[in-house]
């Protein structure tokens, strides 16, 4: 009987891991060791922050890299915050600045985003590079990582996007809005849904693409998809599992078992999107770095 094939997100973010190596060595030999250099700033130390953080830096020590990262304490206060910020966007060695969220709540996380030279705004949470992926025919100097992962999977995997019916489950500005904008630029027919869509079942059983990204364990049951339908499943839930030494383990909102025999295609969770997030977030600092030779060099402040 059929099986979905596996759309492998951990081997295809290796490939990427390898190609911004080798592009970074070919920069270096060929611009006197220039090298791209992303820089985070961390506030507080919440567990998940520093286990992303960690990743982060992980990825780009493979890539060759650099990567700076400030670790400020929980109590800093936001004009501190400001002032690290301003001084990376005027450090013309620095290509990507990224302020790991969410941030403690005494800051104002939305200010602290803006602040961000939109031209070194790796994350792509900046407003000029929110607005301009919103606009038809214009780009934005960055994409959200998470969204550019999943086009990244679906091209690489050669599933075609254009004239295909999309539904997005999700609508917040990290996952859901900017992949529905990236989708409908590359012409699919878009449909967004949020916990306040009425027929989810309905909608989501006409999608040839579907995107999930809600946070609710097996939210998405197998008898609501389309038969052929590529599914990508976003979420990333921990359930109670009595067998893991952990206690838990890691599902996705679509229900996977139930799905194989439905769809032409699914990505796992763990090992689907979420390598592919950090693959972007090199692959976006790459790119900048490669534009500030071409003449990106002094920085100005958007919106100041
Ligand atoms: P979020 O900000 O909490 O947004 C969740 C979205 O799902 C909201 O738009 C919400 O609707 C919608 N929703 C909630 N309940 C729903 C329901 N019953 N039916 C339909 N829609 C519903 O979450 P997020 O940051 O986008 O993350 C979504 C999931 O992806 C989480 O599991 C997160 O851990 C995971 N994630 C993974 C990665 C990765 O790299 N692998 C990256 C980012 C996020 P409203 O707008 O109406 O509230």
């Amino acid at each position: 009987s059929h099986t979905a094939a596996i759309i492998d997100g951990k081997a295809i973010a290796e490939i990427i891991r390898a190609e911004l190596q080798a592009e970074v060595a070919q920069l270096k030999e060929q611009f006197n060791g220039y090298t791209p250099h992303l820089a985070i700033i961390q506030v507080g130390e919440r567990e998940d922050s520093s286990l992303y953080v960690r990743m982060k830096e992980q990825a780009a020590l493979k890539a060759n890299i650099k990567i700076t990262i400030q670790r400020l304490p929980a109590t800093t206060s936001q004009a501190t915050i400001l002032d690290a910020v301003q001084a990376l966007n005027d450090d013309t060695t620095v290509h990507g600045i990224l302020v790991q969220l969410p941030l403690p709540a005494h800051l104002d996380e939305k200010s602290i985003t803006e602040a961000i030279d939109f031209r070194k705004d790796v994350d792509g949470f900046h407003s000029a590079n929110v607005g301009q992926l919103a606009k038809r025919d214009t780009h934005p100097a960055f994409v959200p990582c998470t969204p550019k992962g999943i086009i990244e999977l679906l091209k690489r995997t050669n599933v075609e996007i254009a004239g295909k019916r999309a539904v997005v489950v999700g609508r917040s500005n990290i996952v859901g809005m900017p992949v529905s904008h990236l989708l409908q630029d590359l012409d699919a027919t878009v449909t967004v849904c949020h916990s306040k869509t009425t027929n989810l079942e309905e909608i989501v059983r006409s999608a040839d693409i579907l995107i999930a990204a809600v946070g609710r364990p097996n939210l998405i049951q197998g008898s609501w998809l389309k038969p052929g339908v590529v599914v990508i499943d976003v979420g990333t839930n921990a359930v109670p599992d009595a067998s893991k030494k952990s206690g838990i383990r890691w599902v996705g909102d679509v229900d996977f078992d139930a799905a194989l025999p439905v769809a032409s295609a699914i990505t796992p969770v763990p090992g689907g999107v979420g390598p592919m997030t950090v693959a972007m977030l090199m692959h976006n600092t790459v790119e900048s770095a490669k534009r500030y030779l071409k003449g990106f060099k002094e920085p100005t402040h958007y919106l100041s």
